[in-house]
């Protein structure tokens, strides 16, 4: 495990923990998959590559959804947009994934490396609501397009 301060966070590489925290949140495919993880004040990375700053500003989204929402939020959210997405849209990996409203949030703005100086407060609640449907460009993660 190593330690680095870049793009404005605390970065820990560690592909274990990023692998468990891609289980949590989309079972064997995220832990597989995952090539970060955020839990305000540290990014997790897979490896050093993924200290991106796309990848780094897109778990400091992440950071301010935690904050706003003192953590216990966010998942509470998540589990009724999962159950939601999961049971009556029957969305599968890594549709229902990309449903989840910090995802969105972060997902959507992520290219954007000053989107953390504009946002408003609680800008997370709007993508409760109006959701996008966004899709992985094959190759490209953590790209997405808008379709
Ligand atoms: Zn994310």
């Amino acid at each position: 495990m190593k330690l680095y301060r870049k793009h404005g966070a605390i970065i820990v590489e560690s592909p274990i923990l990023v692998g468990v925290a891609g289980f949590l949140s989309l079972g064997k495919k995220g832990y597989r998959d995952a090539k970060a993880a955020a839990f305000f004040p540290f990014v997790f990375v897979k490896s050093w590559e993924y200290a991106a700053p796309v990848f780094v500003n897109h778990e400091r989204i992440h950071f301010r959804q935690q904050m706003e929402t003192l953590f216990i939020g966010m998942y509470f959210i998540q589990i009724y947009e999962d159950l939601y997405s999961r049971l009556f849209l029957k969305l599968k990996a890594p549709e229902y994934y990309l449903y989840r409203a910090h995802e969105q949030e972060a997902y959507l703005n992520q290219a954007n490396l000053n989107y953390l100086k504009t946002r408003k407060i609680f800008s997370l609640f709007k993508h409760t609501k109006q959701k996008q449907r966004i899709r992985f460009i094959e190759g490209q993660n953590p790209l997405v397009e808008i379709y």
